[in-house]
């Protein structure tokens, strides 16, 4: 089958997909306390999230990022990681992957490893117990630690998400980065996202730009620029003290549009071409016309990748940002972040 090639000829190889809104952490910075989730029957099913991502497969996915809300918390998700599993096996899938809170991860990592993960992104922004529950209200450190120790026992490399935050980041950076080195842990800080209602939370005192980070890193340390690009949004320095590869994620920045090779599926089957605009193709619709037959399906894929824009468009300068909410409305719940 034809590779998926949007109309900057950029070929379409990375697949987000999240596979629920729900989570069991209320982060500030993503969602409210009294969060409303969506009704069960606008989410797809497990039967049709495989369909589905098989179709991507088809066309040319060949690496699958696995999020949510918190993706470990579905019912039943191990039944589709397995048959994710099958396309590693094929072949036709080089990577699959997933970003968790890994409050779950205890319970699921040898079982990860087995259908052949390899890699899981964790988010953690805090390594302090009382910040912990601050920041994500109902979760609880000592858990996550233990889900990223079962991770590192089950051979799955980890990979430690940092939210940049004013405060309590610039405390609590160089533990972080210590404790990465100690552990062997990969390391990447992301700047804070204008998206969805979050609640009473302001985006923009929470934010802290990673420009400040950066430097405050090389107060401690000489940073050297690593030059090799993933096709996605994250640039790295290498620590030279301890041979740590650090990455940044800058979404508000323009820089990696050019190469951008992803696309996001959110779990009641929108397709996003891109993070930063509102537009969404529906394929849910096109799955459930036609539940026999994945020409729809298949054309609908198609079209919805022509749609893929060359990119995209956050500007806290122009101060929409500040407005509780910020611009983009849909919820980093929903679409994974
Ligand atoms: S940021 Fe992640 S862990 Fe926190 S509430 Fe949102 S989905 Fe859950």
């Amino acid at each position: 089958m034809d590779p998926l090639v949007d109309p900057f000829g950029r070929s379409i190889r990375y697949l987000r997909v999240s596979v629920t809104d729900r989570c069991d952490f209320r982060c500030v910075y993503c969602m409210s306390e009294d969060m409303t989730f969506l009704p069960k029957n606008e989410i797809l099913t497990l039967e049709e999230l495989d369909r589905l991502c098989s179709a991507f497969v088809r066309h040319g996915v060949e690496k699958l990022r696995i999020t949510g809300g918190e993706p470990l918390v579905r019912r039943n998700i191990m039944s589709f990681f397995e048959a994710m599993g099958r396309h590693l096996r094929s072949g036709a899938l080089r990577e699959l992957t997933l970003t968790t809170n890994g409050s779950q991860l205890e319970r699921f990592a040898a079982d990860l490893a087995r259908v052949g993960v390899r890699r899981v992104n964790v988010s953690l922004d805090t390594l302090d117990e009382d910040r912990f529950r601050k920041l994500t209200r109902w979760g609880r450190l000592p858990q996550v630690l233990r889900g990223i120790e079962a991770a590192h026992a089950a051979g799955l490399r980890v990979k430690i998400n940092a939210v940049a935050l004013k405060g309590d980041t610039e405390e609590e950076m160089f533990d972080l980065v210590q404790w990465c080195a100690k552990e062997g842990h990969d390391l990447t800080f992301i700047e804070v996202m204008p998206m969805g209602d979050i609640g009473n939370e302001m985006r923009l005192d929470q934010f802290w730009s990673l420009r400040d980070l950066r430097a405050r890193l090389a107060e401690r340390y000489t940073l050297t620029d690593v030059t090799e690009r993933t096709g996605g949004p994250a640039r790295y320095v290498r620590l030279e003290e301890t041979g740590q590869k650090i990455g940044f994620i800058t979404p508000l920045s323009h820089n990696f549009c050019e190469s951008c090779n992803r696309v996001r599926l959110t779990c009641t089957g929108q397709l996003h071409t891109c993070l930063g605009q509102e537009g969404a193709s529906d394929l849910r619709a096109s799955l459930r016309a036609s539940t026999m037959d994945d020409a729809v399906l298949d054309d609908a894929i198609r079209a919805a990748i022509r749609l893929k824009p060359k990119g995209h468009d956050f500007d806290y300068s122009r101060g929409e940002a500040g407005v509780v909410g910020g611009r983009i409305s849909r919820h980093m719940s929903h679409t994974g972040g």
